[in-house]
């Protein structure tokens, strides 16, 4: 029999940071939970984009596995102008604003698709059909479902060429939406009784300067943590450690993981994180009480 894991210990393994089939990735949440319990973690969070649908099933999944659960989600949002991605953490998914907020988030979403389509058609890729197919298979469309398509119809090698040759900055189906802005991303999450936690802080285009205005406002907002383990980027790990650290952010780790036909951040895999930081699941449990630091 599986023991539920001790939450205080700093070594534990840990994947706060998943997608399943309810926004981008490839695998139900049972199957997203099962790879990670195969691989030997303790605690994991399904985190989809804008969307709670998939937490009921990896919260089952995860009792039958023994693996301790916390809610998750990851919020697009905005700032100066570029899209971020927050993490929540145990907050109340049934808590009544956030059902409206994700919905509206996922119609900015709809339209930004068919404004993509409708720039690749210029380009003579028939994207319109792609777009409506997306939009009647998946309540949450995002940009990968639509390189996935660019990828079968041979407009691109593989997604990562479909982001950089056509739909990522620069390129001529990039469209950048509004979405609402981080503080008030931070502010759902908290109104929720959540944690929130910037994602990958290094993967947005901002000078050192812009990145350390935004960990600045991002605390300010009442944000609580900040991804230090990012899949598997190892190098980052120290320099992420000490940005956390300097902002007086807690840290989380994630694989981010979408694909199992992509080898580099396997769900469950990660490298642990430094002890000179403030791992984000010792608050677990504790969100929205008094006693919270
Ligand atoms: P969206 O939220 O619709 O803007 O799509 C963003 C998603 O696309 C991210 O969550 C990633 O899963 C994926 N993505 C973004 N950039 C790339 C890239 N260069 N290569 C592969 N996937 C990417
Ligand atoms: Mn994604
Ligand atoms: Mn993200
Ligand atoms: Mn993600």
């Amino acid at each position: 029999m599986s023991t539920q894991p001790n939450p205080t210990d700093s070594t534990l393994a840990v994947d706060l940071h998943l997608h399943s089939i309810h926004s981008d990735g490839l695998l139900s949440p049972a199957d997203v939970v099962d790879r990670v319990a195969d691989a030997g973690a303790a605690m994991l969070a399904l985190t989809d984009h804008d969307t709670v649908a998939g937490l009921l099933e990896a919260r089952e999944r995860c009792a039958e596995r023994g693996v301790s659960w916390v809610p998750g989600m990851e919020l697009s949002c905005s700032w100066r102008g570029q899209s971020l991605h927050v993490l929540g953490f145990d907050f109340d998914p049934e808590y009544g604003p956030l059902e409206e907020w994700l919905g509206n988030v996922r119609e900015q979403r709809r339209v930004r698709m068919r404004e993509i389509a409708r720039r690749l058609e210029r380009k003579r890729i028939a994207a319109a059909e792609m777009a409506a197919r997306i939009e009647a298979s998946h309540d949450v469309v995002t940009r990968t479902h639509l390189a996935r398509e660019l990828v079968a119809a041979k407009h691109a090698k593989s997604v990562q060429d479909a982001f950089k040759h056509l739909l990522g900055r620069g390129s001529p189906g990039h469209v950048s939406v509004e979405y609402p802005a981080m503080a008030a991303a931070v502010e759902c999450i908290m109104g929720a009784g959540g944690l929130a936690v910037l994602a990958h802080p290094l993967r947005y285009t901002l000078s050192g300067g812009a990145r350390r205005q935004l960990l600045q406002e991002f605390r300010e907002a009442g944000g609580h943590g900040m991804e230090v383990v990012c899949g598997s980027a190892r190098g980052q790990i120290e320099p992420l450690a000490t940005l956390a650290a300097h902002f007086g952010l807690a840290a989380s780790a994630g694989s981010d993981f979408h694909d199992p036909q992509i080898p580099w951040n396997p769900p469950g895999r990660l490298a642990k994180l430094p002890a000179s930081v403030r791992p984000i699941w010792h608050s677990f449990g504790r969100a929205g009480k008094p006693s919270r630091q």
